[in-house]
């Protein structure tokens, strides 16, 4: 693919206009969450890594550096989810950032479709979205400043075949999203929503490995498939959701709430 899509060396946003800022990121361990991470923390702001996975949590609150703390956390159980704010609250004070990026995907025909699938998938896009807001939400309304930024999909502005479950979670994100954001309108906090298309992480290498599962395509076969949904015939790059997350963040992107945007090379117009 042409250099016109490279990542630019400085990252698109400079400077730190984050620092003293509290961001919990969920689901940092991998793939958007954290890249996600690592960008909010290039400009200035604490960070609180949030994840299942304990190990791989520690290596990457070493990998960023000092200053930023990680906790486990499910984000599909309240409980955990309250541990875990408290704990971070506790260690870095108010939380003025949240990125509800945790989710999972998972494709089977309606038809097909069991309670399992529904409510794990539903537990964790809807419900952790849920459940992590409503932790953060009445201390940064308190505050009168917060930003809230949730990693739907364009399956929340789209259907797709053979994820009902997903699309359905996303949809539930973007109403959450849009519905809070006019409640939230004059307190200082804004809630948006970014929607990327295809993006090239571990939840791509599963549905690559489905296809080739179902359909005996080779993977190259099965990446093109997924990319051929952008009509820039590519998949989307973890930093390029990145930098637009962090860019909701910033204090200047004050007016800018209740929307979705969509980043996927022109799928969603
Ligand atoms: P990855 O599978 O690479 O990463 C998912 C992250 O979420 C991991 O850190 C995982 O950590 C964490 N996670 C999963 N379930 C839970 C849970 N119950 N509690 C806490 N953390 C959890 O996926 P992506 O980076 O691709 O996805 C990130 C977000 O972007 C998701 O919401 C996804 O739906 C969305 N998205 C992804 C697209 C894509 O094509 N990749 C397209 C559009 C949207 P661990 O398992 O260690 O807990």
């Amino acid at each position: 693919m042409s250099d016109i899509f490279e990542k630019p060396e400085t990252g698109l946003i400079g400077g730190a206009p984050l620092r003293g800022r509290h961001a919990v990121v969920t689901g940092a361990t991998r793939g958007i969450g954290w890249e996600i991470a690592q960008t909010l923390a290039r400009l200035g702001a604490t960070i609180t890594l949030m994840g299942r996975d304990e190990a791989l949590l520690a290596s990457r609150v070493q990998e960023l550096g000092e200053n930023h703390d990680a906790v486990t956390c499910d984000v599909a159980d309240d409980s955990s989810v309250h541990k875990a704010f408290t704990a971070a609250i506790d260690a870095r004070g108010p939380v003025h950032i949240l990125i509800n990026n945790a989710g999972i995907g998972a494709s089977a025909p309606f038809h097909r479709m069991d309670d399992a699938h529904w409510n794990s998938i539903i537990n964790t896009n809807l419900n952790g979205t849920f459940h992590c807001t409503r932790r953060v939400y009445p201390a940064m309304r308190d505050a009168g400043w917060g930003r809230i930024v949730n990693v739907a999909s364009t399956a929340g502005l789209k259907g797709y075949g053979y994820i009902a479950a997903y699309a359905a979670s996303k949809h539930g994100v973007v109403g959450l999203t849009r519905a809070l954001a006019i409640e939230a309108a004059k307190t200082g906090v804004t809630v948006n929503a970014v929607c990327p298309g295809y993006t090239d992480t571990d939840i791509v290498a599963n549905t690559v490995e489905t296809i080739i599962g179902k359909t005996g395509r080779t993977a190259e076969e099965a990446r093109a498939e997924l990319a051929h949904h952008n009509p820039q015939g590519r998949l989307v790059q973890p930093w390029e959701v990145a930098e637009t997350v962090a860019w909701l963040c910033l204090p200047a992107s004050a007016s800018i709430t209740g929307q979705s945007i969509a980043i996927a090379g022109g799928e969603v117009t």
